[in-house]
């Protein structure tokens, strides 16, 4: 009987979130563009800072920052046993350049730690000094035929991909962007334009595993 209580209150844990509500991960990094790009996307979009915070979101965006701080944080926070779970269980993810190293597996060449949420091998800062910065108009297919302008900023780049990876972008034989499942990265910051293409892929991902959780929030 314990069991079936812990069991029901684990469902209406997940059954809290509210399926258009995206969380943007605010202990560092490009927040407030995010929220704002989310918004325009036609989501509602709040910042998480907190394990309670994380609980009401259908799925989550780590944005650019410094991925060693962020990686701190998150342990100081208490989220990094929570971000997995839920992204385990088909919480949608995407992490935009930082964020997209901290759910990586391994980054090259380092001993850092990662959340290992997606089945790739990031290096960071990657693209060089001279090219620190650059807007680079990208064809990428999965966006339609219009090209997008991906900002790069100290960018990394995505050095091995997993079987079960789908690579959406290349930048000079290098990948920039890409999916598997539930979990989305961007070496580039689609949120410093005013492109809102990748946001609303992303939401089209958080819309398909709304359809999981309602499934089985009707079982509960
Ligand atoms: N260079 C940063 C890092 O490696 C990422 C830069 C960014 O998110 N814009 O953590």
């Amino acid at each position: 009987m314990q069991s079936g209580a812990a069991q029901g209150e684990a469902l209406n844990a997940k059954g809290s979130a509210k399926p258009n509500l995206v969380g943007v991960l605010a202990l560092q990094g490009d927040v407030v563009e995010h929220v704002a790009a989310l918004e325009r996307a036609g989501a509602q979009a709040i910042a998480v800072k907190t394990p309670a915070d994380l609980e009401r979101v259908a799925a989550l965006v780590i944005p650019g920052g410094e991925s060693t701080t962020v990686v701190r944080l998150l342990d100081r926070f208490g989220l990094v046993e929570p971000i997995k779970a839920r992204v385990r269980a088909g919480m949608p993810l995407w992490g935009t350049c930082m964020g997209m190293i901290v759910a990586a597996h391994d980054v090259a060449g380092m001993e850092q730690p990662t959340l290992d949420l997606i089945d790739i091998t990031v290096r960071r800062n990657a693209f060089g000094r001279q090219n620190d910065s650059a807007e680079i108009p990208m064809v990428i297919p999965a966006l339609g035929s219009q090209p997008f302008p991906a900002i790069f900023i100290r960018a990394p780049w995505i050095e091995r991909v997993g079987p079960s990876v789908e690579l959406l972008a290349e930048r000079d034989g290098h990948g920039v962007m890409v999916r598997s499942g539930n979990v989305l990265g961007t070496s580039f910051h689609p949120e410093l334009t005013s492109d809102p293409r990748v946001h609303a892929y992303f939401l089209t991902m958080v819309a398909e595993a709304a359809k999981h959780v309602g499934k089985a929030s009707s079982a509960a």
